[in-house]
């Protein structure tokens, strides 16, 4: 199936970070990329504060966050409310998912699903299989176990363009199978909550990592059952530094804690604006100055090299 992208009409974009540590360099590149698409258009910015997994998301993190995007300039007209208060929201998503009886409950432990046998993509995620998806009434009650709640994908692949990677296809039923929606321990997954938040607050574009490419079709999938439009996506590199390698969270260096000790938020943003492809080399320049000169056909869709950031340093 090909999908159609955004219908025209004021454009709504959105930063949704983890607040699970320091902003990276690679947090702040997609929130740049993101802050200038809509800014430039004069569109409205969100913030939304993805802390779903709550072992691993603080309200200190999602603070320094906020000062964090203050500092470099990058401002929002709204914050919508953190996922981790919308669950009486997702219920009723997947209320509605129950309705159409596309769900079931799935009873496979993680050692089942990680098997040898299960075959995994290059990405590292695996194909569901499906063990679960006819199972009898019979067959579960049999488990003494809280299942997680899975919607089964049809078949037939996902496509779409992306503003930054160009055309992309998924096919959801032979790359990714059944998708869990509502973990056993009732929280409910990344996808079903970005969905729903995205199309709640009409965001029209979505910018952000590359490594995230692959959630697109699945969230296109539950944006056409809860009857949302698709937005635009554009899906920017991961940044690597001059020698050539992926940066990482490892790179402690390379998190504002540390960054913000040692140059200025301008400094920053000419650094992340020339290695985006939107300077020739890097200059100290503000997030709005940067606004006035942007273009998407300016980025560069492979390739982002940090250079020039030890000048700085
Ligand atoms: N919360 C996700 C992250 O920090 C981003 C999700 C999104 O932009 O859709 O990686």
């Amino acid at each position: 199936m090909n999908v159609k992208n955004a219908a025209p009409g004021p454009c709504v974009g959105r930063f949704a970070p983890t607040p699970s540590g320091r902003m990276h360099l690679g947090n702040v590149f997609a929130a740049l990329l993101a802050w200038l698409s809509v800014r430039s258009r004069g569109g409205v910015f969100l913030l939304r504060m993805e802390d779903l997994d709550t072992q691993r998301t603080t309200g200190e993190y999602a603070r320094q966050i906020r000062e964090d995007l203050q500092w470099l300039g990058l401002s929002w007209d709204l914050e919508t409310p953190a996922q981790s208060l919308r669950s009486p929201v997702y219920d009723r998503y997947f209320a509605l998912l129950q309705e159409k009886g596309l769900l079931y409950p799935c009873y496979c432990t993680r050692s089942q699903l990680h098997s040898v046998n299960a075959p995994h993509l290059s990405d590292g995620t695996y194909v569901y299989p499906g063990t679960c998806r006819d199972l009898t009434e019979q067959q579960r009650r049999a488990f003494s176990r809280d299942p997680a709640w899975r919607v089964r994908v049809p078949e037939g692949s996902w496509c779409f363009t992306d503003r930054v990677q160009g055309e992309y296809c998924l096919d959801l039923s032979r790359e990714c199978g059944d998708m869990v929606v509502r973990r056993a321990d009732g929280v409910y997954v990344y996808q079903l909550a970005v969905t729903v938040d995205d199309g709640e607050s009409g965001v029209t574009e979505v910018v952000r990592g590359m490594d995230l490419l692959s959630s697109a079709p699945r969230q296109m999938y539950l944006q056409e059952l809860f009857g949302f439009p698709h937005p635009e996506y554009a899906h920017v590199p991961m940044l690597l530094s001059a020698d050539g390698r992926r940066l990482s969270k490892r790179d402690r260096d390379m998190d504002l804690g540390y960054l913000r000790t040692r140059m200025t938020a301008e400094a920053l943003i000419g650094v992340l604006a020339a290695a985006a492809g939107l300077m020739e080399t890097p200059q100290r320049i503000s997030a709005g100055e940067l606004a006035s000169r942007f273009s998407w056909e300016m980025v560069r869709g492979t390739g982002i090299y940090l250079k020039g950031l030890e000048e700085f340093l």
